[in-house]
């Protein structure tokens, strides 16, 4: 039997792999990014071993002076950042931040519209039946916005008649979610708030995946458009670390607050509040110049891989307008084969149903489509040309069957380059190193 002292070491030395493994691959996660090393730092600190139940200045815990006045800097940074009247940066992930949307603005029993999961939709959206948040959790009725396949966007005119349709039958939505997982176009806000609005519904928008674009002001401005309330996740095009919040007006202040805490929330991860804090910092000082590099690379990315004669949609729009792009992989396998082999030569990407798979008869283990996100690599400081030789790499792994241990030497040795995290103040320590302070 390995003693504790045996377990111990065993699970530093899982830790060690996955960072020295990390400091080799190429990833393209579009869910993922890499934090600053003032990020991490701030993570580390005391604050993740406190309470502060509460407002800030209204906590129930003693010892916050310092916690309040972080926790303040950081309402303060996101508004400024996302020009919001009211944000709380309590909720502890997107998961957590949509809850609060669902505890403020419905009742179990209420519709709600979003996208369905092969449609891009992710399964906080989901019906009961798939065991999705809204669903399964707050007992919402689950019913989809279209999808427009060949534009990758919600149906405007299929989406209005479907919210008369279901005011006529006496359950209007509640509330309808904007945003999505696959998110390559902004989606039309201004021209259905209106609609939605007429039958009393709230207009909810899930920035999850395009808080850092919205940031760096190269998404489209969803409060402005029409939205009563967004939800986010801080640290896929954002900067980290993994945390939630949510942006909305005055008027909702009250009821997110409580739908917050005591309704979602008892400590809400202090060290990762410190930590958004200092990337709001970052995002004011890089965000732009950050994010419009993302596009840049997402487009690149797409046009090389299409030029190579991968499937990527959307080809006619430019692919993408954000950070991600869809690829129908089905000619050369299905995603989740794809997604193993690309591993096997360090290249993580995820496997991703495409909108008609269902339909097909695929699963999404072995779905017909990959994504491919681009925040992270070019956060390492990655631009157009990089994208060329990435697509290369994949073209030659997946098209060309070549030994995948060849493409894997070729893919470390293109990586060693990449090793700091750009967009940030200080970056002495590279973004995959391991940190040892026992
Ligand atoms: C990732 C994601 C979430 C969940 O965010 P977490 O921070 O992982 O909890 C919610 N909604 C959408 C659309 C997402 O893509």
């Amino acid at each position: 039997m390995p003693t504790g002292k045996d377990e111990y070491n065993n699970v530093f030395n899982l830790l060690q792999q996955h960072h020295r493994w990390f400091q080799k691959c190429i990833p393209l996660i579009a869910s993922e990014n890499t934090p600053s090393p003032a990020v991490r730092e701030a993570i580390i600190t005391d604050f993740g071993n406190r309470y502060a139940e509460g407002w800030p200045g209204e906590r129930v815990y003693a010892g916050c002076r310092f916690i309040d006045q972080v926790e303040f800097k950081c309402i303060e940074l996101m508004k400024r950042l996302f020009n919001a009247e009211f944000v709380d940066v309590r909720p502890i992930s997107g998961v957590v931040a949509n809850l609060v949307l669902y505890a403020a603005f419905t009742e179990p029993g209420d519709t709600m519209m979003a996208l369905s999961i092969p449609c891009g939709g992710h399964i906080t959206t989901g019906k009961k039946e798939l065991g999705g948040t809204a669903g399964a959790v707050r007992g919402l009725v689950v019913e989809y916005l279209p999808l427009d396949y060949k534009e990758l966007n919600i149906d405007v005119d299929r989406a209005k008649e479907r919210i008369s349709k279901l005011a006529a039958d006496g359950r209007p939505p509640k509330l309808v979610m904007f945003g999505a997982s696959v998110f390559p176009f902004p989606h039309p806000v201004k021209e259905l708030t209106e609609t939605i609005h007429a039958v009393n519904g709230t207009v909810g928008y899930d920035a999850a995946h395009v808080a850092g674009l919205i940031a760096g002001k190269q998404f489209q401005d969803p409060l402005k458009e029409g939205a009563d309330v967004v939800s986010l996740s801080t640290h896929k095009t954002f900067f980290g670390p993994q945390h939630g919040g949510v942006l909305s007006w005055d008027k909702y202040s009250d009821k997110i607050k409580r739908a917050t805490f005591p309704g979602m929330v008892s400590n809400h991860h202090l060290h990762a509040v410190a930590g958004v804090t200092i990337a709001c910092a970052e995002m004011l000082e890089f965000g732009k110049e950050y994010t419009s590099q993302i596009v840049k690379n997402a487009k690149a990315l797409g046009q090389a891989l299409y030029e190579r004669g991968f499937n990527v949609l959307a080809e006619h729009k430019g692919f993408t307008k954000s950070h991600v792009l869809l690829i129908d992989i089905i000619k050369h396998g299905d995603g989740g084969t794809i997604e193993e082999t690309l591993e096997k030569a360090n290249i993580i990407i995820n496997r991703n149903l495409l909108p008609w798979d269902i339909k097909e008869g695929r699963h999404f283990m072995h779905p017909g489509g990959i994504r491919l996100g681009v925040s992270e690599i070019t956060r390492l400081g990655m631009k157009e040309s990089e994208m060329t030789e990435i697509a290369e790499f994949i073209r030659r792994a997946i098209m060309n069957k070549e030994p995948l241990e060849k493409v894997k030497a070729d893919v470390e040795k293109f990586r060693k380059d990449y090793q700091k995290v750009h967009y940030c103040f200080e970056n002495s320590t590279e973004a995959y190193k391991y940190i040892k302070i026992r």
